[in-house]
Parts: structure tokens; sequence; C-alpha cells
């Protein structure tokens, strides 16, 4: 449906789980607590919200997390989510260490396209990045969901001492390889407030200098915000999202869910509404008024230039990026 500013929003980002099975510095330090699954909507409660939010013409779901493949059963989700006649797009996002297990059923549930989240492609800087050592899993779950035929994008958020030397290493996937490299803008939110962002208008400088004959890829890649930008003979594209350099609000498209029901228009504030308990008691008809006046009433823009504006104070594994 159209917000109280013409923008047609059709595209709902649900995070299933704060659970992680990595540890990346700026999302999930090391420590912080998970919630009791008796917190989490179920599968079915899920099912109900987004049924409503259909209803709304919202028609495409984006699971997150934490890290979804994480959730047991996320397949059987995304079934159930494949039959709600309003829904044309199931995606996810997902660190990748699981792709490769749970592949096939992802594929059989219906699952439209996978973003991998992939900071670095060096061993070392991966463990130093995620806290863990599975750089080997997630490169073989992108090779064989390349294999599969499903459409794959590759996520990477650049912070300056970290990893910002490694995006030609990373954008060179797309070289060689069917798929989409996005460099996401660090966004200050929760842990991603203690690292220095890189900011893509730099980037972009860089890329032109590095690939003169690049142009602007003017196809539809998929529900957001990103520019994209091809290479000739490269098989697939390149992608920059620029949530703090290239404010895009005029053209937000999505709300957000939280694991346990919490309702965001927009990233950088707290959330509005929480429609667990209102599930709970008096079912999905109570949650369709809920999700009409959350959706009209989004706001305008984020406010990432004026950090004491922001009022989310949750990490991201919290909130599903
Ligand atoms: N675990 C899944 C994954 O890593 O894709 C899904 C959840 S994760 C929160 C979703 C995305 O948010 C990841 O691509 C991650 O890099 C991104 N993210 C986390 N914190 C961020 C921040 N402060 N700014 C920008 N992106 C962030
Ligand atoms: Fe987990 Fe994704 Fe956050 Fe990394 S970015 S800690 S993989 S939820």
């Amino acid at each position: 449906m159209l917000d109280q500013r013409g923008r047609d929003i059709n595209y709902m980002r649900v995070s299933i789980t704060d659970k992680c099975n990595l540890r990346c510095r700026y999302c999930m330090p090391e420590g912080v607590d998970i919630l009791p699954m008796s917190d989490l909507l179920t599968f079915e409660e899920i099912r109900a919200v987004c049924r409503q939010a259909s209803l709304l013409r919202i028609n495409r779901i984006k699971i997150t997390g934490g890290e979804p493949l994480a959730r047991r059963g996320v397949a059987e989700l995304v079934s159930m989510l494949r039959d709600l006649p309003g829904i044309d797009q199931i995606t996810m996002t997902s660190n990748g260490v699981l792709l490769s297990k749970y592949l096939p059923d992802l594929k059989k549930a219906g699952l439209d396209g996978i973003n991998i989240s992939l900071d670095t492609l060096d061993r070392e800087n991966y463990r130093r990045i995620t806290g863990r050592d599975h750089l080997d899993e997630v490169l073989k779950g992108l090779d064989q969901a390349l294999d599969s035929g499903i459409r794959v994008k590759i996520n990477t958020v650049l912070m300056k001492g970290v990893n910002d030397r490694e995006w030609p290493d990373l954008l060179a996937l797309a070289k060689t390889k069917k798929l989409d490299v996005r460099m996401i803008e660090l966004m200050p939110i929760g842990s991603g407030k203690t690292f220095e962002g890189i900011s893509n208008e730099d980037l972009i400088r860089r890329l032109k200098d590095r690939f003169p004959d690049m142009a602007l890829d003017q196809r539809i890649h998929g529900n957001g915000p990103a520019v994209y930008y091809q290479i000739p003979g490269w098989k697939g594209s390149i992608g920059l999202i620029s949530p703090v350099h290239g404010k895009f609000c005029d053209k937000c498209n999505r709300i957000r869910m939280s694991a346990t029901g919490e309702l965001k228009p927009c990233l950088c504030y707290a959330p509005v509404a929480n429609i667990r308990d209102l599930l709970r008691s008096q079912g999905e008809e109570a949650v369709a008024k809920v999700l009409k006046k959350i959706i009209y009433e989004k706001p305008e823009a984020h406010c990432f230039g004026r950090i004491e504006e922001i009022t989310e104070d949750k990490q991201m594994i919290a909130i599903g990026g």
C-alpha cells in the first residue's frame, strides 16, 4: 500500500531469530543475550502476519535474522509463505555457513534468491571479523547455490582498518561468477557505531579509476536501493548500497518485523509496535490494522547523519539488517 508520502511499500524484512553461529563484531559482539524461544513468533504466527501484509500489497518477503538458517525448519517456513497467494517473492539473507546443508530443502521449498553476507576472502581476517573459522563452508555453499541455479548476491560491509583494502578481491567474484556483489555502507546502529565505514562515494571514484569502461546497469536486480554497474566481460554485476552517503529514503519500499514481532518502518528509529501479544490475544485482523497504520505513518527519512536522533538502541542482530 502507499504510505502518506506516496511511497509504495511492497517489501517486508522478517527476522526469524536473534541467534547466530557467527559473532560479527559490528553486529553481534560476544556476550549478547539470546531470547527464549517462547518470545519468538512461531512459523504459524509469522505466516499470519505475512498473510495480512500481503493483503496490504506487500508481495516480497526477505527472511533474515540473526542467522535464519540457525532456526530449525526454516525451509518449512519458506514453503508456508510460498503458499500465500499474495506473496510473489521470498528471498533470504544468510551468512552462508549452513547453506550447503539446507540448500536442497530451500530450493524445494521455493526460495527465490539468497544474499550471502561476506566481508572478506581472507581466512584469518574472516576469523577476526566473525569470531569463527567458517570461510570454507561459506565458499562451498556459495558455489553450490550458484550451481543450483538460485539467484545469489554477496553483501559486503567495508570498515576502515578491518577489510577496506579487500574490495577489489570481493568485487572480482562477479568477474567469474554469475552473481551480484554489493558493497553496503556501514550504518551507525549498535556496535556498528564503534567502527568507521567507507563511503561509497569514495569507492565509486576508485572503481571508475580502476575500471574506466564500467557502466551503469539499468536492469532491475531486486527489491532494494542498490545502484548497479557492469564491467565489460564480467559475468555478474557490482552493486552499491549507500544508506549513509546516498540517502534513498524517498524511494524506500520496506518495513521490518523482528523475531519477537516488533514492527519497524524505518531502520534508525525504535520499533513503533509489537504485534506478538496482539496476534496471540486478538488474532490476525487486529494485526492488519496496526500494519496499515505503521505503513501509512512511515517516517519520511532516516537520521543516520545526526547520530543523536537515532532512537534504535539494539544491535543489528536483533533487527535483521
Ligand atoms: N545473518 C544474516 C547475514 O549475515 O546475512 C542475516 C542477518 S545480518 C544482521 C543482515 C545484514 O546486516 C548482513 O549483511 C550484515 O553485514 C548487515 N549489517 C549488520 N550490521 C550492520 C551495520 N551496522 N551496517 C550495515 N550493515 C550491517
Ligand atoms: Fe550473525 Fe549476520 Fe550479524 Fe554476522 S551479520 S553476527 S552472521 S546476524
